[in-house]
């Protein structure tokens, strides 16, 4: 056992013994759990079970979006959105759809947003190659920072909080609610911004999402900026920040962005 492992027990024990919390008295007393990066890119930690969505939650790419919404992504061009140097973005636009060109790097939102509610459309390449994380991967960061994975997660194995619909390296989805590769399918993410106060974390940032229309998130807590094989932190940043979608290298697609701004909650 690691020292950090051990230290984090003892001081969960301390935290028990403070705030009078015995363990199984759950429902009266939180205490967080440690993150435990073994445990977090472990592929043979229990999948979440499959789950075939319905088939009312596909929406027809000619489907109008609720009428406040503000449009990211209509199908015709990416006037919406940059590269990360700032230029117009660069990748590709067909059929209704828009395509990673990879290696041309993430693009993101002209405008800034925090708490929201944002539909998306995706679709991995139906053309299967790769797999694990080399499969169909891309993400949507919200505000730029918190990743909600996008990935071809139909029979292909990885570590729980690494498939389609996680928090990335935080938190599996409830269950699996993937389509086939190739197929489209749908993110609803509900987003409240993180609060800041002198620069230092005051109320983490909150999402739920539902995959394919099925609840794959519900309410998390939101840990700390998305990381890779490190314990996710909070940086203050400002408000309102872009949304952006990863080039991870594979083409996977996007289409029908759109996006309802909600005001904080006290
Ligand atoms: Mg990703």
């Amino acid at each position: 056992m690691k020292v950090k492992t051990i230290l984090t027990g003892i001081f969960v024990i301390l935290l028990v013994t403070v705030t009078g919390c015995s363990t199984g008295n759950t429902d009266t007393c939180y205490v967080p759990k440690p993150y435990d990066l073994d445990i977090m890119y472990d592929e043979d930690q229990p999948q979440p079970p499959v789950v075939t969505p319905g088939t009312a939650s596909t929406q027809d790419r000619t489907g109008k979006a609720p009428s406040d919404a503000i449009i990211l992504f209509d199908g015709r061009d990416l006037s919406q959105w940059l590269d990360s140097d700032g230029n117009p973005a660069k990748w590709k636009v067909e059929n209704g759809y828009m395509e990673v060109v990879t290696g041309t790097g993430q693009i993101h939102t002209k405008q800034n947003f925090g708490s929201c509610q944002l539909h998306i459309d995706w679709a991995t390449p139906a053309e299967v190659s790769g797999e694990g994380q080399g499969r169909g991967n891309s993400g949507v960061f919200l505000m730029n920072q918190y990743e909600v994975q996008v990935l071809d997660s139909y029979n292909n194995k990885t570590y729980p909080p690494g498939m389609a619909a996680s928090v990335y390296s935080q938190s599996p989805p409830l269950v699996n609610a993937s389509r086939a590769p190739g197929e489209w399918q749908t993110y609803d993410i509900i987003f409240r911004r993180p609060i800041f106060k002198g620069g230092k974390i005051a109320k983490p940032a909150i999402v739920t999402v539902f995959h394919n229309g099925i609840l794959v998130q519900d309410h998390f807590e939101i840990m700390g900026t998305t990381a890779f094989k490190e314990v996710p932190k909070y940086e203050a940043h400002p408000d309102r920040m872009p949304i952006s979608l990863q080039d991870h290298r594979n083409p996977t697609r996007f289409r029908n962005i759109w996006i309802r701004e909600l005001s904080d909650m006290e």
